[in-house]
């Protein structure tokens, strides 16, 4: 069993590990225990972290970019070297399971590689000019200091989603990790120092988004913020952004659909669906938690669905049997308990679960029940609202028209999914769901690296994490006129 190699976190500010007087408990969601302290840092931090960050990104932008390429380089294999130890370290404050941890660790693996590539591919564009003896290019610019805002779901995924693209571009980064899962930003910050990123290239403050967040938000010299979280945050991020004239990329959740067609596989539908449900007990932005069922297969539909999901087991996700962990902290408990409620109250027929797990090997940590709601509406809140728990609501519609209306009618837009075997079906849903990510007889999550993550309408604002469009975030375009 990994060990955790320190009881108190500090900030890391210029390359050097600075104490922070002020701290709160990082907890192990699966069992209730303390793991460690994190610094709650206020505007003074941030300031520090934005001098740093200022002066060495002049340097850093001036290092030719294949060269930058190699700091992530060996940044990927120090993950790759480190990835049992750090998916252990993940479960720990995450409670994801044990394979779900892998999974994300080797995430940030592939992201390594992939943003290293993109250093020897920076390209902009040479063009013709409409005068003579005058040549015409555009160039990728690093913006100068950038601010990234990361959350407790994907801790170590999501962080270099964000900062590998924002330094192979030339900027400097100023990070605020969710206090709930610290440990994996400080060894990413530990990889960083070891694979010899200049001191101030990153910077990690630890502390609550309305101190460090704030702070960085209102701060003049971060010149983009990128942040993924609670809707509530980024709208109220992209206003003061807003008014700052300062870039924002935001990703704010999701109400995810899997579409089950009258022709659909079944129980490959059935596989998509708990995978995407109760995985990281749906706690993901791309979490299914609506199933547009034709109503031809409801029934077959639930009858499978009900006998999987007696078979998952829920506990503590550093036992490789287990399936489904604990839910991040007591607030996230009470919040599911909410919609169950409320479901029940609009007249959704609760099938399975509904309930918080307790007693004997639940005892201390937060667990709850895999939960479906059958004969929901799509008006009903559960079926609009985002829950970020182990709660799926089936709702019946009579044709393909329907499904995709009914898919189309959330505020949100980040992931749906269709199983047919129609390849009609499949090119024209693709086409009408408005989401920014479409499956095909997948469930909604599982994205990879190497294309554009993000979503439509209140998921985010057409900034996408991710793939090579990552660097649109994080450089400007220069066009540069050269007379000769
Ligand atoms: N990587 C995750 C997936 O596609 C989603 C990340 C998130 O929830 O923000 O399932």
């Amino acid at each position: 069993m990994v060990e955790v190699k320190t009881k108190k976190l500090a900030n890391f500010i210029n390359g050097e590990w600075v104490d922070v007087e002020k701290t709160t408990s990082v907890i192990n969601p699966a069992t209730g225990e303390a793991i460690l302290d994190v610094p709650l840092s206020d505007a003074s931090s941030v300031e520090a972290a934005v001098q740093a960050a200022k002066k060495a990104q002049k340097e850093w932008a001036k290092v030719p970019a294949p060269e930058r390429a190699e700091v992530l380089y060996r940044v990927g294999y120090l993950l790759k070297e480190r990835k049992e130890e750090l998916s252990q370290l993940l479960t720990m404050e995450n409670g994801k399971v044990i394979d779900e941890a892998r999974g994300e660790v080797q995430e940030g693996i592939d992201m390594a590689f992939y943003m290293a590539a993109e250093g020897r591919r920076l390209f902009g564009q040479t063009t013709p000019s409409e005068l003579r003896d005058k040549f015409a290019m555009s160039v990728r610019a690093p913006i100068g200091v950038v601010g990234i805002i990361t959350p407790w779901n994907f801790p170590i995924a999501i962080a270099t989603w964000k900062s590998f693209p924002a330094i192979v571009a030339g900027n400097a980064v100023v990070w605020k990790p969710a206090t709930e899962t610290p440990i994996m930003a400080y060894e990413l910050a530990r990889i960083f120092e070891e694979a010899g990123l200049p001191k101030g290239v990153i910077n990690v403050v630890f502390g609550s988004g309305s101190e460090v967040g704030d702070a960085m938000v209102h701060h003049d010299d971060i010149r983009v913020i990128s942040f993924t979280g609670s809707n509530d945050v980024g709208r109220n991020i992209a206003a003061e952004c807003g008014r700052q004239l300062k870039k924002v990329s935001l990703e704010m959740g999701g109400k995810n659909a899997v579409i089950v067609m009258d022709d659909a596989d079944l129980n490959l539908a059935v596989e998509g669906i708990l995978w995407s449900a109760f995985g990281t007990s749906g706690q993901r932005c791309t979490a299914c938690s609506r199933v547009i069922v034709h109503e031809d297969v409801k029934e077959a539909l639930e009858e499978r669905l009900l006998v999987e999901m007696e078979k998952l087991t829920i506990g503590n996700g550093l036992d490789s049997s287990i399936k489904v962990g604990p839910i991040i902290n007591k607030a996230g408990i009470e919040k599911i308990k909410k919609y169950i409620e409320i479901g029940k109250e609009e007249g959704a027929k609760l099938l399975a679960g509904g309930y918080e797990l307790t007693d004997g090997d639940h005892t201390g940590g937060n667990f709850f029940a895999p939960t479906l709601f059958t004969d929901a509406k799509d008006s009903m809140r559960i079926a609009q609202e985002e829950i970020f728990g182990p709660v799926v609501s089936l709702i019946p519609v009579k044709s393909f028209e329907e499904a995709i209306e009914v898919n189309n009618s959330v505020t949100y837009g980040l992931s749906s999914s269709i199983f047919t075997k129609d390849v009609n079906r499949v090119f024209r849903a693709q086409r009408d769901l408005d989401t920014g990510i479409v499956y095909v007889n997948a469930g909604t999550t599982g994205a990879e690296i190497h294309l554009p993550f993000g979503g439509t309408k209140g998921t985010g604002n057409g900034h996408r994490d991710s793939g090579v469009q990552a660097l649109d975030v994080f450089t400007e375009w220069k066009s540069v006129y050269v007379d000769f």
